[in-house]
Parts: C-alpha cells; sequence; structure tokens
C-alpha cells in the first residue's frame, strides 16, 4: 500500500496508513478502502483498512503511553496543544482543502471549520493548567479531605464526517489536556483529515502512543473490539443516535464514562416582533451551514402567522442565489452532500414532504448528472408529521410551517425525541428568554443562527446526548474525581 497521498492544491503529502504507537503502518491484512470526491465519486485515495488486531494493538499503545502521560507537567501538555494550534493555524488553507476535498463542503465552510477546530486547542491549552482540586474541612472537624482531578484513562473517540477536524479536536483537546490517551476512529468517508490531524499533534510534540488514529470500514467490528477491551474506561461518540444507543450498551458491560454528541432536529421560531432580515440572516446560517449537513442545523421552521410569508420568501430568494459546485472552486457556497447514501436520503424526505401536501419554493429535485448534489430548497404550507419535519434531514432543505401563539410554537417544538439545539427571533428579549427556558434543548440560540464556541459547554438533552463538550465542562468529561481523606 501507498503510505500517503499527493492531492491537487495540497502542498504535502497526506498520510494513509494507521497511526499507532507513533508509526504509520499498514493494516495488518494489509486492505485499504476507497475515499471518494463528492464532487463526482472519483477515487481520491486509498487508507488502510483497520481490522480488529489494529484497534487491539491501538488500545496496546494508548495504554503504554498512559501513565507517562498522565504525569506529564500540565504546562507541558498545555504546550502541545498551544502548538497544535499555532500549526493548524498557519495550515489553515491546506487543512480547509483537504476537508473540501473529502467532504464536499464548500471552501468558505470548511476555512470556518478549520478556524473553529483550531480553537478547541487553544482553548483546551488554557484549560490544561487550570485542573483544580480543593482541600476541605470534615463538618465535625479532625478529618481532612483533599480532591483532585486525574486523568480517566484510555480513551476510545469515534466522529463522524460532517466536521472531519473540529469533531475530533474538540474530544482530543480536552482528552491531551487532561492528561489521557486516546484511540480515534474516524468516519469512512473522511480519513484523512483525522490523519493529517495526528501528524500535526506529533509535529506538535504530542509522545508517542497518545493519540493513535484507526480507520476501518468495518467500525461495527473494530469499535466492538475496543469497546470490550478491559483497558478502556472512556467512550466519546459523536453521530447518529441509533448507532449511539447500540456503543452505550456495549460501554455499560464495562461501565465506561460515556460522552454522546447524537442526533438534533433543531426547530428555528420566528415571532412576529422579529427583525426579519435578521431572521433571514440566521437562517441561513442555522441551515446552510456546512450545507445542512450538521447536528445543529435548522431542521424545522415555525414562524409565527402574520410574517410567514414574508419570511418564506426572503429565505427562499437567499437559497436560490447560492452557488453549488465543487466545494473547492471559487465561489462555490455550496459543495455536494457527502455520499450517495446521504443525498439519497434528503430526495426521500423531500418527496415524501411533497406527497403529503407541501409546496415547493425553491429546489425540490435532485439534478442529473455525476457527484451527490442536492439543491437549496424551501418548502411552505408543510404539514404535520411530514418526513421533513420528523427527520434529521442533514441537507439543504428548510420545511416551513406556521403557528399563532408562544404556547402552540413551544408545543410544536418540543414534541420530538431529540433536544440539541434551538433557535428564537424576536424583537423582545423577556420573550426570547421564556421561550428559550421552556425549549427542551441543550443549547438555544437567542437572535442568532450559531451557537457552538470552543469556550461553550455544546450537548444536547433527551436522545441528543450525554456530557458536554467545549467550555470549562468539556475537560471534565476527561477527568475522574478522586479525594483522599485523612485525620489531623
Ligand atoms: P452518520 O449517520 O452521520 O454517518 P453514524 O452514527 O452512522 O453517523 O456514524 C458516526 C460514526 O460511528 C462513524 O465513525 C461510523 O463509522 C461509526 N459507526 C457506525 N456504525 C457503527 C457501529 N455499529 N458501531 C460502532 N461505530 C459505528
Amino acid at each position: 500500500m501507498t503510505s500517503s497521498v499527493r492531492l491537487t492544491g495540497i502542498e504535502s503529502p497526506v498520510p494513509t496508513g494507521l497511526f499507532i504507537g507513533g508509526q504509520w503502518r499498514a493494516a495488518s491484512s494489509g486492505a485499504t478502502f476507497d475515499v471518494l470526491d463528492p464532487a463526482d465519486g472519483s477515487l481520491l485515495a486509498q487508507v488502510a483498512d483497520g481490522t480488529t488486531d489494529d484497534v487491539t494493538a491501538a488500545v496496546d499503545a494508548a495504554s503504554a503511553a498512559l501513565p507517562g502521560f498522565a504525569a506529564t507537567p500540565p504546562r507541558q501538555r498545555s504546550e502541545m496543544l498551544r502548538r497544535a494550534f499555532q500549526i493548524l493555524t498557519d495550515r489553515a488553507e491546506e487543512f480547509a482543502r483537504l476537508m473540501s476535498l473529502e467532504n464536499g463542503k464548500a471552501l468558505p465552510d470548511a476555512k470556518a471549520e478549520l478556524t473553529y477546530a483550531a480553537e478547541f486547542f487553544r482553548w483546551f491549552a488554557e484549560e490544561a493548567v487550570r485542573i483544580d482540586g480543593d482541600y476541605r474541612v470534615a463538618p465535625a472537624g479532625g478529618t481532612r479531605t483533599v480532591v483532585t482531578h486525574q486523568p480517566v484513562g484510555v480513551c476510545l473517540l469515534v466522529t463522524p464526517w460532517n466536521f472531519p477536524a473540529a469533531m475530533l479536536t474538540r474530544k482530543l483537546g480536552p482528552a491531551i489536556a487532561a492528561g489521557c490517551t486516546s484511540v480515534v476512529k474516524p468516519a469512512e468517508d473522511t480519513p484523512l483529515t483525522a490523519l493529517l490531524l495526528a501528524q500535526v499533534l506529533a509535529e506538535a510534540g504530542v509522545p508517542d502512543g497518545v493519540v493513535n488514529v484507526v480507520p476501518t470500514m468495518d467500525a461495527e467490528e473494530v469499535v466492538a473490539t475496543a469497546m470490550a477491551d478491559p483497558r478502556l474506561r472512556k467512550i466519546s461518540f459523536t453521530g447518529s443516535t441509533e448507532v449511539g444507543k447500540i456503543l452505550l450498551k456495549q460501554a455499560a458491560d464495562q461501565v465506561l464514562v460515556s460522552s454522546m454528541e447524537l442526533g438534533g432536529n433543531a426547530p428555528f421560531v420566528v415571532c412576529d416582533d422579529a427583525d426579519l432580515d435578521a431572521a433571514v440572516d440566521g437562517a441561513m446560517l442555522a441551515k446552510m451551514r456546512n450545507g445542512g449537513e450538521a447536528c445543529t442545523a435548522a431542521n424545522r421552521f415555525y414562524v409565527q402567522a402574520p410574517v410567514a410569508e414574508a419570511f418564506a420568501g426572503k429565505l427562499a430568494e437567499r437559497m436560490a442565489a447560492m452557488t453549488s459546485g465543487r466545494g473547492t472552486d471559487e465561489g462555490v457556497t455550496l459543495g455536494p452532500l457527502v455520499n450517495e447514501e446521504t443525498v439519497a436520503k434528503v430526495d426521500r424526505i423531500v418527496t415524501g414532504t411533497v406527497d403529503a401536501g407541501a409546496r415547493v419554493l425553491t429546489g425540490g429535485t435532485r439534478p442529473q448528472g455525476p457527484g451527490f448534489f442536492y439543491p437549496p430548497t424551501v418548502l411552505v404550507d408543510v404539514p404535520e408529521g411530514a418526513p421533513a419535519l420528523t427527520e434529521e434531514t442533514f441537507g439543504p432543505v428548510a420545511p416551513i410551517t406556521t403557528f399563532d401563539t408562544d404556547e402552540q410554537a413551544l408545543a410544536l417544538a418540543n414534541a420530538t425525541p431529540f433536544g440539541l439545539v434551538a433557535y428564537v427571533y424576536t424583537g423582545d428579549l423577556a420573550r426570547g428568554l421564556r421561550l428559550a427556558e421552556a425549549l427542551e434543548s441543550g443549547m438555544v440560540g437567542l437572535n442568532r443562527g450559531v451557537v457552538s464556541d470552543p469556550a461553550a459547554p455544546f450537548g444536547g438533552v433527551k436522545q441528543s446526548g450525554l456530557g458536554r463538550e467545549g467550555g470549562h465542562e468539556g475537560i471534565g468529561e476527561y477527568l475522574t474525581t478522586k479525594y483522599v481523606s485523612f485525620p489531623l
């Protein structure tokens, strides 16, 4: 197998092997799998197809590296992350192009992701040196309690394809800051970014074995093997609720510390007193950032009846004005979706919603030709229960329905098993805060179309997940609490 690939527009060769114990290697089976360019379905690279033996070797390496890394002075771990932040920032263009090539996303989205991804390293570089503890006096006197925080241990980090860099840095940042070692299983569609990121971390001084990467086409067996390894202590997963539930069941067998960032079905509520142009700007961000392939993507629009037609018209106009094409092409604002399965799902959801009675304002038809393209689509008069409202579309589709009262908006918005994020636009701050408190979600964008921020505790309620990533909370997911009790 080749151990790296040269790609158009990317200066350095991109590694394509497994990264275990600081070494690049072929899969134990010698097999590779294909990574495709979503713009035309052509072959981009062949990547080592990790086996269950390979993931066990990665757990060996992570386990061997753990005691030394856990004992590394926090300042040193901090500086590794700070250097990695700097390298990512210096090589932003290259990383953005790579993500655009393997994921399909438009370059502006890829650049925004890279900035966001690098910030996790800077944020957690700052958190690494602030892991605190305390000294307590027992209420009855005499006994003293010293509370301290230690790294959880060996972590398995399973990531999705929609943000190939950021979904990984927001796990690796806190893991490294806390002194944990990791085995990374990147998504099949986008392993190259994870592999290049591993190379950057090594260059930044992260010791061998602290970060190991095992791409594979056999996620089910490879992940299950690592989950059953008694040396593993934590799983952090970002992906579908369906797979999250499988992993939580596996985690139960070893009582693994579990962080789950799962599916969403975000409502976007526009009140009649909102600044409509600001609401449309926010909707474009919440809906179209990353082509709609985000768990935070606005999935359902609830607009108060008096402003619904005006909002829908303005949104359709903005959506229709987007430029579709190969993500790396100049001026493109909407790339292809990641793969055939994703574009077929979007097509099925739109067709099902139109069959249920919705009206198409723009888009709505999958284009002929190569690549996994779907046009920006706005649907109105969407009946309750239509697939575009109940399923997470993960594509450039905005279904709009109306409401009359805030109570009705809340009932509609909360009628889902998911609760990741919700958006509210209103000119009345008190009204907005009342709605924000009553919305069943881990995050609310109030007069904002994007909530993600490395300094904020990202995460969901209900079936959208467990735990928080980013913020002060983020490092806590990789630490365990211990106390020493003694008489004085
Ligand atoms: P999506 O629907 O966004 O592709 P998935 O939940 O299927 O999300 O995938 C997210 C990650 O989980 C990917 O890295 C994928 O390889 C992995 N994965 C998928 N199925 C399984 C499984 N049965 N067990 C473990 N990991 C899985």
